[in-house]
């Protein structure tokens, strides 16, 4: 059985993006989940929330039941940063210090979101690691790629049906969580994708990427391996992304303007 999901942050009212990629996930999946991903608590809010429901069940969708709320999962993910305890290492620096060390260098490696981390905290002690933490500085926990990679081997990911070899040092030593934020999204993702019983992701192309170090990370965990289906990314007539503050093109605007969830369709 096809499994697929969608999964909305509630940091703005969904838009014609987000009504494409639900009814792709929905017409993909003989089995289609929702997910709320409000792990970060200082942007996500509950009246997101309910427009969320209220406008996906004005597109016509539903959704198996329960739908899963990442703010409710953190001590899911504590486990799963415990079961990753071999491959993480305690990270340090702040912004600033992440910058001027790429300034520094001679090339600093680019990754898709931008410069990758250059490792500095890969290489401290278990001593200093200890007396850090002990003083209660500050840190995020990084994976460390290649010894990860090194230890699972060659991996591969399915996309739109075809198998790619994985790029696990693509995003370099990802965060994985901090200190005011249990997991990263690559992490939460990787979890509940697994839970949910996810067998399919689609979502934007904007995401493909990221299918890289979240295969990773499920070989690391032991979990199954989804397929993949990126799907292309509604534009505006700039051929911009639509951005949650383009206002015009929320789906609670546009019924308000008298489109139909057909005229949607259509139009998308
Ligand atoms: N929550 C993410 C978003 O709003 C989607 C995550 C995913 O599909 O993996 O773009």
């Amino acid at each position: 059985m096809i499994v697929t999901r969608f999964a909305p942050s509630p940091t703005g009212y969904l838009h014609l993006g987000h009504a494409f990629a639900a009814w792709t996930a929905a017409r993909a999946g003989e089995r289609f989940l929702l997910r709320i991903e409000d792990l970060d608590q200082g942007r996500a809010r509950e009246d997101f929330v309910a427009a969320i429901f209220e406008d996906l069940m004005w597109l016509g969708l539903s959704w198996d039941e329960p739908v899963l709320r990442q703010s409710r999962r953190f001590e899911a993910y504590r486990a799963a940063l415990e079961q990753l305890s071999h491959f993480t290492y305690p990270c340090f620096c702040t912004r600033k210090e992440i910058a001027d060390e790429i300034a520094r260098a001679a090339e600093a490696p680019q990754g898709p979101d931008g410069p990758l981390y250059p490792g500095t905290c890969r290489h401290l002690s278990g001593d200093e690691r200890q007396s850090r933490m002990a003083r209660g500085e500050s840190y995020a926990v990084r994976l460390d790629a290649a010894k990860a990679a090194e230890t699972v081997g060659p991996l591969t990911l399915i996309e739109h049906g075809e198998a790619h070899a994985v790029q696990p040092l693509l995003f370099g030593d990802a965060v994985l969580a901090r200190k005011d934020m249990p997991a990263s999204y690559h992490l939460a993702v990787v979890v509940d994708d697994a839970f949910q019983g996810v067998s399919l992701v689609t979502r934007g192309a904007d995401l493909k990427p990221a299918a890289h170090v979240q295969r990773l990370l499920q070989a690391l965990l032991g979990y199954p391996a989804p397929a993949y289906a990126h799907h292309r990314l509604i534009l505006d007539k700039a051929g911009r992304k639509f951005s949650k503050r383009d206002s015009a093109v929320t789906l609670r605007e546009l019924r308000a303007g008298g489109m139909t969830p057909a005229g949607i369709d259509a139009m998308l």
